[in-house]
C-alpha cells in the first residue's frame, strides 16, 4: 500500500524548521532517530516539553484536528493498550476504566490518525473474498456471489473507521430500521444499523455502563456472532458485524454487566496524573490545543507518523510471532493462579503479548511480554459473585449429602442401597 491509497489522514505537513514560530522550538526537536519500537516512542514524547505557545496562528476557525495520540501525557498503559487492540484485533477490544476528566474520550477519538488500513467490503451485508473462500459462495449476498464469479473484487484497502455509537442511540439506530423513503415507494428497505457500519472497524461506545439494555443486547449478539440479523415486517437481512470494541465507563456512574465486561479482552485503568510535572505538561499542551489545535497536531506530526509505520509493520510482523510452549505455561499459571474461569482471559493474554513482541520487531514472544500485559489482560476478570455463589452451593451439597445420610439410617432393610455419604471436605481457607 503507498501513502496516497490512504484516505486524507487529516494531518498537515511537517513544519519547516524556520517556519512559524507558533509552537515553540523545544516542542519540535525533530524527529527521534534512536526509536527502536512503539514503546520507546511513547516514553519519548511522553517525557517531551511542550513549551508556550504564541497565539497569533489562531485561525479561528472550529476545524476537526484531533488531539494527537501521542501528545497525551503520561498514561502509559491506557496508551500501549489501546496501540497492541490497533496492532492485533484479537486481544478482543479494551475498556478505559476511570473517573471523569482523566482523557480516556481524547485518547479513543485522538486514535484517529494511527488507524490502519484493512480489506473492508465494499457491499452492504460486508461480503468478503475469504467468506466466499471459507462458506463457498452461498456465504455472501448474490451480488457479491456473481461479482466472485466474474473475478471483481469484493473488497478494496481502506483505513479502519472510528465509528461511535452514542449513548442516546435507539436500537433501532443500531441494528437499522425500515428506510421509510423506499417504504414509500412500495420497495421494503432496511436501512444499516451502526453495527453493521462497524464491520472490520472500531466500535466506540462512550459510558458503555449506562447504555440501555436492549443496545447491550445486539452489541453483545453481534459481537459473539460476527454478525446479526434485523426482521422488520417481511423484510430480512443479515449484516456482518466483526468489530474491535472500544469502552469507556466511569465506575462511580454504575457498574457494567458481567456478559459485556467478558466482552473486553484488555482492562485499562486511568487514574488522573499524580505527577506535578505531568500535570502541568498536560495544562501546557491541553491549553496550546484550546488555543491552536493545528499547531499542536504539526508540533505532532512526525511522531505520529513514525507511530502509524510502527503499528502497520507490526500488524504486518503478527502473523508470524509465535509464543512458545514455555512461556504460554506461565501464562496460564497465573490464569489459574487468579482463579479466573473465562477461557477469553488466556485469549486476550496471549494475543496482547503477540501485539507486545510484534511492537518491538520481535517473533517470538517472552516472558517478559506476558508480564507486561498480565495487569490489563486478567485484572477484573474474577467474580466475587459467582465466588460466593460457588461456595453457597458447595454448602448445599454437603447439606443434601448429610440429609441423604441420615434418611439412610432410617431406610427399612429392604430399600434399596442408599448412595455412600460424601466425605468431601470443604475445601476453604
Ligand atoms: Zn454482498
Amino acid at each position: 500500500m503507498t501513502a496516497a491509497d490512504r484516505p486524507d489522514p487529516a494531518l498537515p505537513l511537517p513544519p519547516t524548521p524556520d517556519g512559524d514560530p507558533g509552537v515553540a522550538p523545544s516542542a519540535s526537536e525533530g524527529i527521534p532517530s534512536n526509536i527502536r519500537s512503539i514503546k520507546d516512542l511513547i516514553d519519548r514524547v511522553t517525557g517531551r516539553h511542550f513549551g508556550p505557545l504564541s497565539t497569533q496562528g489562531d485561525s479561528g476557525l472550529a476545524e476537526q484536528w484531533p488531539y494527537p495520540f501521542l501528545a497525551l501525557v503520561g498514561q502509559w498503559e491506557m496508551k500501549l493498550g489501546l496501540l497492541l487492540a490497533l496492532i492485533n484485533p484479537a486481544v478482543g477490544g479494551v475498556l478505559l476504566i476511570g473517573p471523569r476528566g482523566t482523557g480516556k474520550t481524547t485518547a479513543v477519538r485522538s486514535l484517529i490518525d494511527l488507524l490502519p488500513s484493512v480489506n473492508q467490503s465494499k457491499c452492504h451485508f460486508g461480503c468478503l473474498e475469504e467468506d466466499v473462500e471459507v462458506g463457498g459462495l452461498d456465504a455472501v449476498c448474490p451480488e457479491c456471489a456473481e461479482k466472485y464469479g466474474r473475478g471483481e473484487p469484493l473488497s478494496a484497502l481502506r483505513a479502519v473507521r472510528l465509528v461511535e455509537l452514542p449513548l442516546n442511540a435507539r436500537l433501532d439506530d443500531v441494528v437499522g430500521s425500515v428506510d421509510e423513503r423506499a417504504a414509500v415507494h412500495q420497495r421494503m428497505r432496511i436501512r444499516r444499523g451502526i453495527l453493521s457500519h462497524a464491520d472490520r472497524n472500531l466500535l466506540y461506545v462512550d459510558e458503555v455502563n449506562l447504555l440501555a439494555d436492549e443496545v447491550v443486547d445486539a452489541i453483545l449478539d453481534a459481537a459473539a456472532q460476527g454478525a446479526y440479523t434485523v426482521r422488520r415486517a417481511a423484510v430480512t437481512a443479515t449484516y456482518r458485524s466483526r468489530f474491535t470494541l472500544i469502552g469507556t465507563m466511569n465506575p462511580e456512574e454504575g457498574r457494567l454487566r458481567p456478559q459485556i465486561l467478558d466482552r473486553f479482552g484488555l482492562r485499562l485503568l486511568v487514574r488522573g496524573l499524580e505527577n506535578a510535572d505531568e500535570r502541568l505538561e498536560a495544562y501546557r499542551r491541553a491549553r496550546a490545543y484550546i488555543t491552536n489545535p493545528k499547531q499542536v497536531v504539526a508540533g505532532f506530526v512526525e511522531e505520529t507518523l513514525l507511530a502509524r509505520d510502527e503499528i502497520e509493520s507490526a500488524r504486518a510482523l503478527l502473523p508470524q510471532v509465535q509464543l512458545p510452549d514455555d512461556v504460554a505455561q506461565i501464562g496460564l499459571k497465573l490464569v489459574q493462579g487468579l482463579g479466573i474461569d473465562s477461557l477469553r482471559a488466556e485469549i486476550t493474554l496471549f494475543e496482547a503479548a503477540r501485539a507486545l513482541a510484534a511492537a518491538a520487531g520481535r517473533t517470538e514472544v517472552t516472558e517478559d511480554d506476558i508480564r507486561q500485559v498480565t495487569p490489563m489482560a486478567l485484572r477484573l476478570r474474577r467474580s466475587a459473585y459467582m465466588d460466593q455463589y460457588f461456595d453457597d452451593q458447595e454448602r448445599e451439597e454437603n447439606e443434601i449429602a448429610s440429609a441423604l445420610g441420615a434418611a439412610k439410617g432410617k431406610a427399612k432393610p429392604a430399600a434399596k442401597p442408599a448412595a455412600k455419604k460424601k466425605t468431601k471436605k470443604v475445601a476453604k481457607k
